[in-house]
């Protein structure tokens, strides 16, 4: 990391509640929590959704005796965005210090935060006494348009479209600047200028895509979120270099996210879906986007020839022959005589056929997710789950 990278890491994505579920699995199911660290010492947290637990839990393997200075922007109270507070390790550390940032809410008065912090973990809501949480805390109160600086990055909060209220918070960092709008409805004037002062320029836009622009039209309309579509027309009117579709509604599957990112990069290419583990790198040559491994678990080393095609950064579709070094596998279905049980282990030896004619064996450990009559006689089908394994597979 030189002197002004700024690195910034998605923890949580999903709107309103987490959705521990396969079919959101890729692009997660943590609720918001974003990480901007703007020089090894000088770390910004955006919400505190359920991702913050996993961003704790990576702080501590790397916590050092000197402990954890952080600053954590709070954009407004609803579950999805505090939910992780209690579950985040370093607050039970004496030696990290935090000061958090957030609004006066009008429900709950001066020390709005504070209050929501202690709420959750007073009697008979959490089994942890608030006394245990040892890390110094500081809180300070903003409020729309405001600005302050934090270890030359400049940070400036302006109110969004939502209920109840929300602050969106733009961060100007050596880096780069990022702008963090997770809840936002668009269609008030006051807010919707609010938000294009915010965005205006910026490296990073994070912002509010949890619905269609069909249910943000009808059913959804004033439940307090945005569309792609809408997200689109802010970053080209803001001309902002890089959009990122955040707070992903619980009900959108993977494949429904695909969708929304496909239909707005043909809109504005430089577009792109949170996705939990997603790390983005800002520096003076630009911004990279980098996806967490996701397919590690899974992967079986192995070589053989495939056929690939698909579309270069040109936009020209290409084809070409290449050796696979490497898959990873999800599952399988198979017609055995044998009846394995449900939930049990299975391996799965395939020999491939490798480029040079020396076999290439891929085993693959499973487990039984599924059995049913198969439609060959005599057999039962299997659907089986390829899980972690040791790399029993010779190259
Ligand atoms: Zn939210
Ligand atoms: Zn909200």
């Amino acid at each position: 990391m030189s002197s002004t990278e700024t690195k910034v890491v998605f923890w949580g994505v999903r709107g309103s509640t987490p959705t521990p579920h396969p079919s959101s699995w890729r692009y997660g199911g943590n609720t918001p929590c974003v990480e901007v660290k703007t020089s090894p010492d000088t770390r910004f947290i955006l919400d505190c959704g359920t991702g913050l637990r996993l961003l704790g839990n990576r702080w501590e393997e790397k916590s050092t005796e000197h402990g954890i200075d952080a600053h954590i922007l709070v954009t407004h109270y609803h579950w999805d965005h505090i939910q992780g507070i209690p579950f985040f390790h370093p607050f039970y550390q004496s030696r990290n210090r935090f000061h958090f940032y957030s609004f006066q809410s009008k429900y709950l008065g001066p020390e709005s935060l504070r209050k929501v912090l202690e709420a959750q973990v007073a009697s008979p809501y959490f089994p942890v006494n608030l006394s245990m949480m040892t890390a110094a805390r500081e809180f300070r109160e903003i409020s729309g348009g405001d600005q302050f600086e934090v270890n030359g990055t400049r940070v400036t909060a302006r109110w969004l479209n939502h209920p109840q209220g929300c602050l969106g918070y733009r961060l100007d960092t050596p880096g780069g600047s990022i702008v963090y709008a997770p809840d936002n409805e668009p269609g008030v004037p006051e807010f919707d200028e609010n938000l294009r002062q915010l965005a205006a320029g910026a490296d990073v836009l994070i912002c509010d895509a949890q619905f269609s622009p069909e249910q943000l039209a009808t059913s959804r309309k004033g439940w307090g979120h945005s569309s792609w579509f809408e997200c689109v027309k802010l970053a080209r009117q803001a001309k902002a270099q890089n959009l990122f579709l955040f707070h992903h509604d619980p009900d959108s599957s993977d494949k429904m996210v695909d969708g929304y990112l496909l239909a707005a990069r043909e809109e504005f290419k430089p577009s792109w879906a949170a996705m939990e583990g997603m790390t983005i790198s800002l520096n003076e040559k630009g911004v990279d986007v980098a996806l967490r491994d996701s397919r590690v678990g899974q992967r079986r080393r192995l070589r053989f020839s495939a056929t690939i095609s698909g579309i270069g950064e040109d936009g020209k579709s290409f084809e070409e022959k290449a050796t696979v070094r490497d898959m990873s596998l999800h599952g399988a279905y198979l017609a055995l005589t044998n009846r394995p049980a449900l939930q049990s282990d299975v391996r799965v030896i395939i020999e491939a056929s490798a480029a040079d004619n020396h076999p290439s064996l891929l085993s693959l450990r499973g487990t039984v997710v599924y059995t049913e009559p198969a439609t060959e006689k005599y057999k039962t089908g299997v659907g089986v789950l390829f899980v972690e394994d040791e790399d029993r597979t010779r190259d």
